[in-house]
């Protein structure tokens, strides 16, 4: 077998590989990731959607009467952050037990051990069901390279989705939607001396921030993502201090769980805050959420219980995904987050990953493969 097949040495491989995003520069590791593939049997199709941010579609077998089974992850990661690195970010280090870089957790071990369990079984798989690989880049920045497989309909078909974001292995039914809105206030500008004959666009906008402060969701509770949140994230307007500022814009953050109705909130919303702002989705990204009582995620459990020690309990990521975008095209199959990083290290100074929940995952990938697959 050759090296790269290791997924610890994959895993390090592609952590080399610098996809700090912005700006991302993903081409290089998709590429990689792609000749693997390639090698194994699989088809692969590179997506393109700016200089150097490619994302990978691999597939392999398929048959008309059930769909493949979808695997997902980014390989793109966020910044560094303003704290020094006592390990080098992109040298894959390790040390007791740990794989330390930018991307450990979040998420290229769980790339790496998705694309090593699927080309393993390669050669099983060309009159199976079959598999789709969504490898993307430019999630961290808002499911970009997602919403871009969206728009040019590059994507297939899909029965179920494993997310392979950081959970420590843990079988997660789902996550919040995340429904950004900008509110924009405009008014007139005058001269600061002059206030009367302007109209002051911070004003309205602070009587919307006080209404969105109060504001409070009327739908019910979800059985296990709870209530709904709403953020107000920024605030920018005016020029000077002596202009009259005709335009403030303010930047809200709703997560929300399967019991809002998005646009049902946005006409509530715009209503409340009439005629002080005018409101625009700037993301929308519905909650993803699989009952646990569904027979593939309790199919999914089987698998993750003697790795575990013990059965999961239904629990949700307090993340996003790229699940939520692509379910728009495979219809909302049923969807776990399942990973091999630790949840906690995502975004971290010295992020890290341990390096025996690399090797599970491979092996309760393979599972989940063989029983969508070959039973
Ligand atoms: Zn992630």
């Amino acid at each position: 077998m050759p090296t790269t097949l290791d997924p610890v040495q994959l895993t390090k491989e592609i952590l080399r590989l610098n996809t700090v995003n912005p700006p991302g520069k993903e081409e290089a590791c998709a590429r990689l990731l792609g000749r693997i593939l390639e090698d194994a049997g699989f088809t692969i199709r590179y997506h393109s959607f700016g200089a150097e941010r490619v994302n990978l579609i691999a597939t392999i077998g398929g048959v008309p009467d059930k769909p493949p089974l979808c695997f997902t992850g980014h390989i793109d990661v966020v910044p560094l952050g303003a704290a020094a690195w006592t390990k080098d970010p992109f040298a894959g280090e390790t040390a007791a037990g740990k794989l330390y870089g930018r991307g450990a957790s979040d998420m290229k071990s769980g790339v790496a051990a998705f694309v090593v369990a699927a080309a393993g079984m390669a050669s099983h798989l060309a009159r199976s069901p079959g598999l789709e690989l969504v490898i993307t880049a430019g999630e961290e920045t808002g499911c970009e390279g997602a919403f871009h497989l969206l728009q040019d309909k590059v994507l297939g078909r899909a029965g179920a989705v494993v997310v392979a974001e950081p959970t420590s292995n843990y079988p997660f039914v789902g996550h919040k939607g995340a429904f950004w809105l900008r509110a924009t206030a405009t008014g007139v500008t005058a001269h600061g001396s002059m206030p009367d004959k302007g109209v002051n666009a911070i004003y309205k906008a602070a009587r919307a921030v006080g209404k969105l402060e109060a504001f409070r969701f009327q739908n019910p509770p979800h059985d296990l993502m709870g209530q709904a949140t709403l953020n107000v994230g920024t605030i920018r307007g005016g020029l000077n201090i002596n202009s009259v500022p005709d335009e403030a814009v303010v930047a809200i953050d709703i997560r929300t769980v399967p019991t809002v109705n998005h646009g049902a909130l946005l006409e509530d919303l715009s209503r409340q805050l009439a005629p002080d702002v005018t409101l625009e989705a700037i993301m929308d990204l519905e909650p993803v959420y699989t009952a646990p009582e569904n027979a593939w995620m309790q199919s999914v459990f089987d698998v993750m219980t003697p790795i575990l020690g013990a059965r999961p309990a239904p629990r949700v990521a307090t993340y996003f995904t790229d699940a939520a975008a692509l379910n728009l095209a495979y219809s909302n199959p049923p969807t776990v987050i399942l990973g091999p990083g630790e949840p906690q290290m995502a975004h971290q100074t010295d992020e890290y990953c341990m390096l025996d929940r690399i090797e599970q995952s491979v092996a309760a990938y393979q599972e989940i493969i063989r029983r969508w697959c070959l039973s």
